[in-house]
């Protein structure tokens, strides 16, 4: 379900960054909701990474599970609302966010939304192609590296949030900022061979089984990512109940209102 914008403008496929809400863009609370806008806080670092992002010729979708609507903690316009106030609040900082998706139904909805199964994307995709290729699924739990598996994407984890909670196999960041520095910079460039810009992501990392396009630059394919069919904890409905980590130095923190 789409909660931003309300058109989105026809064109050919482009290189897009799908990123997490929760625990990658935004503080995310083990055990809780969020379930008002005044409950979202943006971490600090999160307006410098979409900029940096958007500056490297990538387009900027959120892919997100709400299952807390489903669950009654809120109604589909308080989800809306708060993924508006996302666009908003990083919107005062400098930074865009191209488009927001969310999932609104609980995990025995069966639906195909609900990461990681690839709904979004392909809801997304139906709106604006992404140039699969050149694209990559950024997060901070197994279900959006599953979800990356499951689209053929790039996947990446960030180990805010929950991420260090993932069991991954990805290539892992410290935060988004982090990643967004790695990332190759395709501004500017006439779209050439997939496999040129690919061969740029850093090397000497972690990828996932799966993770598509694979090159000789990969290294280990398969380390520690869950067997096809096996489903990771977030995945079973288990979303909230790990315990929280303090951050780690340097880590992102979340951004402290103004008086
Ligand atoms: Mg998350
Ligand atoms: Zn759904």
């Amino acid at each position: 379900m789409r909660a931003w914008p309300p058109k989105v403008r026809k064109g050919p496929a482009v290189p897009t960054a799908f990123l997490d809400r929760d625990g990658t863009l935004n503080r995310d609370r083990a055990g809780t909701y969020i379930t008002r806008p005044s409950q979202l806080k943006l971490y600090a670092g999160a307006a410098a990474a979409l900029k940096l992002i958007s500056a490297k010729g990538y387009r900027i979708v959120v892919l997100t599970n709400q299952s807390g609507v489903a669950r009654g903690y809120m109604t589909l316009a308080a989800s809306r609302a708060i993924n508006l106030e996302l666009v908003r609040g990083l919107r005062r900082e400098g930074a865009r966010i191209d488009a927001v998706y969310f999932c609104p139904h609980g995990p025995d909805g069966n639906c195909p939304c609900r990461k990681p199964s690839a709904g979004l994307i392909k809801e997304a995709a139906g709106d604006r192609p992404a140039d699969m290729p050149r694209s990559f699924m950024a997060g901070d739990k197994d279900c959006d590296l599953l979800l990356a598996r499951n689209a053929g994407l790039r996947g990446f984890l960030v180990l805010t949030g929950q991420g260090r909670s993932a069991s991954a196999g990805a290539p892992a960041y410290r935060d988004l900022l982090a990643l967004a520095r790695a990332l190759p910079d395709l501004a500017g460039k006439a779209a050439g061979p997939a496999l040129r810009v690919t061969t740029q992501f850093p090397r000497g990392v972690r990828v996932g089984r799966g993770f598509a396009p694979r090159t000789p630059e990969d290294g280990n394919p398969c380390v520690g990512f869950p067997p096809p069919g096996g489903a990771p904890p977030s995945a079973r409905g288990s979303r909230n109940k790990t315990p929280a980590t303090p951050p780690l130095p340097g880590q992102l923190q979340p951004k402290r209102k103004r008086p």
